[in-house]
């Protein structure tokens, strides 16, 4: 309707000014233009064109979570009072009002409380912690107010019985009271408190706070407290029967190659929390369409791990000897981590990534939250043998191995203080720097003779492939392993012996 009367308002101030005898034709030119480029914009959905709705999204499931199946399992559990409130009402028992999600970044906190709304049937609002810190006093309590009076107008609206809040890093606003000498935290925070405490069972709608964060251990008590957040669920980074899990849920309905082996990736990727699954399946898929392929191979899959370890492959260009010293540096690592943990290793490459110029990847036999002494020993070993192969090759080392002695010290400390080093159990809290220094080098040094009298014997064999490595840039775990298999001289097997050590930050990569 709008449109007819502009263009016929158009066309009678067009003959006006025509009447007039005034030129109109710059001014046709300049309308034309601008209907071009709202045209434009109005077909890539700009937002300076008109609004549109945002595309109705499945409802996030229960199923849409890969692992944690003990998480699940516990809040589905807490749920059921929002499904069965008859029954829970006529037992007379008491509502749950908060439920707190506690857990590292990335594994699927905020995706189970959405889960959460659509297995209750509730509305979904959600807000974090952060949004409601202003410079200004007052303002965050209100802003807290006006949340749970927007989740009851909303319920309402759709017609359903319940509302579930979702508070995301809490922390924020519900550390300690008093601690940061910020009335604004305090007051947001009564108000939450004020807010939750003055939800019944009999209201309708029925509200559900849900909150997630990753530092529990900094919540003001008084969150906790029963009638608050009184149902506390840990959700852990996943294992591998989770990573497994997470990634054939993220890759369902991609093209996958029939060499892709999910199995074999979530081996790979210890410690990755479900976002990075996510990253990692989002990067091989980007892989794909770089390479013009219709599917997602097991090498895109790889290397995509490498990025979402390493970061993206950088524009360096190092020389050719710099090439051969880094080759030379890598299989040292290869060599040492295959002799001590033989099919360990995954890949080697020399394509410089994030500030790595090479590095080899190892895959983690099995999960590991205990670390033997020989654990630990092996490697230190595996760190060590970059420099010390550079060492047997050219006769001298290299600023290449920085990071590998920073990752060795501290594979060293970590024994010291778990009481794996000779000087044997220590408390940690009383242990002078002076004495950890000395033992922590005295390891060292240790292992460093241990690690070049293991590598002396391949130094012909180092200096031979080296040569290929830098021709081919990188080179498969099962290719490495037929290389050493024929060069192998007869070495004493590893051992494991049964001392245990609590867990240690853990690095599948050893960069140069
Ligand atoms: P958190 O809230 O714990 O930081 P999110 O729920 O925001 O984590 O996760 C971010 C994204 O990572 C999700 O949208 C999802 O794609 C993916 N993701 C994380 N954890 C999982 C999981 N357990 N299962 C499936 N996908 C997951
Ligand atoms: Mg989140
Ligand atoms: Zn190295």
């Amino acid at each position: 309707m709008m449109k007819e009367w502009l263009i016929g308002i158009g066309i009678a101030l067009t003959l006006f000014l025509l009447y007039l005898r005034i030129n109109v034709l710059p001014l046709i030119f300049l309308i034309g233009l601008g209907v071009f480029m709202w045209m434009l914009l109005e077909r890539r959905g700009h937002p300076l064109a008109s609004s549109r709705e945002a595309p109705v999204k499945h409802p996030v499931t229960f199923a849409d979570v890969g692992g944690q199946e003990h998480a699940k399992q516990e809040l589905m559990e807490a749920l059921d009072f929002l499904r069965y409130r008859d029954r829970i009402q006529s037992l007379g028992i008491r509502p749950l009002k908060g439920i707190l999600l506690t857990g590292p970044p990335g594994t699927g906190k905020t995706l189970m409380a959405k889960a959460a709304a659509t297995y209750t049937d509730s509305v979904f609002l959600s807000a974090a912690g952060s949004e409601f810190v202003e410079m200004y006093v007052g303002v965050g309590a209100q802003r807290v107010r006006e949340l749970f009076r927007r989740a009851r107008t909303m319920a309402k609206k759709e017609n359903k019985d319940s509302a579930i809040i979702f508070i995301d890093e809490i922390d924020v606003l519900g550390g300690r009271r008093g601690q940061y000498s910020h009335q604004e935290y305090d007051q947001t925070l009564n108000q939450l408190l004020t807010e939750m405490d003055g939800m019944s069972t009999t209201q309708s709608p029925l509200v559900l706070v849900m909150a997630a964060t990753n530092r529990a251990d900094i919540l003001d008590p008084a969150l906790l407290r029963p009638g608050r957040f009184d149902r506390q669920i840990q959700v852990d980074l996943p294992d591998k029967d989770g990573r497994l899990h997470i990634l054939r849920i993220q890759t369902k309905g991609k093209p996958l190659a029939p060499d892709v082996d999910l199995e074999h990736i979530a081996r790979e990727t210890f410690g990755f929390s479900g976002a990075q699954l996510e990253a990692l399946v989002n990067e091989a898929a980007i892989m794909a369409l770089r390479q013009d392929k219709s599917e997602i191979s097991q090498e895109m899959f790889r290397d995509a791990v490498d990025k979402v370890l390493m970061g993206e492959k950088t524009g360096r260009k190092p020389t050719e000897d710099e090439l051969r010293r880094v080759a030379v540096h890598e299989l040292g690592h290869a060599i040492i981590s295959e002799l001590m943990k033989p099919g360990t290793v995954s890949h080697i490459t020399i394509a410089p990534r994030g500030n790595a110029l090479g590095f080899v990847r190892q895959i983690p036999e099995h999960d590991r939250y205990l670390y033997t002494r020989e654990h630990l020993l092996q490697q230190i070993n595996v760190a060590l043998a970059g420099c010390l192969a550079e060492e047997l090759h050219y006769g001298d080392r290299s600023t290449g191995a920085q990071n590998d002695f920073v990752q060795a010290s501290q594979l060293a400390r970590t024994m010291v203080k778990c009481g794996l080093s000779r000087i044997g159990i220590v408390d940690e809290e009383h242990l002078p720097e002076s004495v950890l220094d000395t033992e922590v080098r005295h390891i060292l040094a240790e292992q460093e003779r241990v690690t070049r009298d293991l590598l002396a014997p391949f130094k012909a064999d180092i200096a031979q492939f080296a040569f290929h490595i830098v021709e081919v840039e990188s080179i498969g775990g099962d290719e490495f392993r037929r290389w050493l298999r024929g060069v192998q001289k007869a070495l004493p097997a590893p051992k494991e012996s049964i001392a245990v050590c609590p867990q240690l930050s853990h690095g599948v990569t050893i960069g140069v």
